[in-house]
């Protein structure tokens, strides 16, 4: 054990969701429109990006991750709005003394073009999180048509979160 607390601290996170027929595409709280009409499956409403972004803030302060506190198991996450989970997420941090000094965020998907969403998506996490959205940064690749993302079969993400002891 150390002596002394670390004012700073770091998480990780990551997510990945199916892409199926006859489901919302929701990214960052934003509805996007895929070309052949997949959306992402899951529990919730599967939105990778907050998913991710959330197990990022938990695993700052060790808190472990989503599945611990919105169990799929448990109906009142049916559907679930993400924004509205990541709200208690950031609650907790904050409840603990804690802010955040910034997120960044890179998304994997073959298709659509997300670049055009960044923006709405930045503005929903940062209205969430009562932070300003130059603290949030989300960049979008393609896998050069390699793996699971590559042949369209899901949609994945990977976030790191810093914070601070306020
Ligand atoms: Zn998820």
């Amino acid at each position: 054990m150390m002596n002394e607390s670390p004012s700073i601290r770091i998480g990780n996170g990551y997510d990945i969701h199916r892409l199926i027929k006859g489901r919302n595409l929701i990214i960052g709280g934003v509805k996007l429109q895929h070309p052949d009409d997949l959306g992402l499956d899951g529990h919730s409403d599967a939105d990778v990006l907050i998913h991710s972004i959330m197990d990022a803030l938990l695993g700052a302060l060790s808190l472990g991750d989503i599945g611990k506190y919105f169990p799929p198991s448990d109906n009142n996450w049916k559907n679930a709005d993400s924004l509205f989970l990541l709200s208690q997420v950031i609650q907790m941090i904050r409840n603990q003394g804690w802010e955040v000094i910034n997120i960044d965020s890179v998304i994997v998907a073959e298709r659509p073009k997300i670049k055009p969403y960044v923006e709405l998506m930045k503005k929903n996490i940062s209205t969430t999180l009562r932070i300003d959205d130059g603290l949030i940064g989300i960049k979008a690749t393609t896998n050069e048509k390699l793996g699971p993302e590559g042949r369209e079969e899901g949609i994945s993400c990977h976030s790191v979160a810093l914070i601070r002891k306020k």
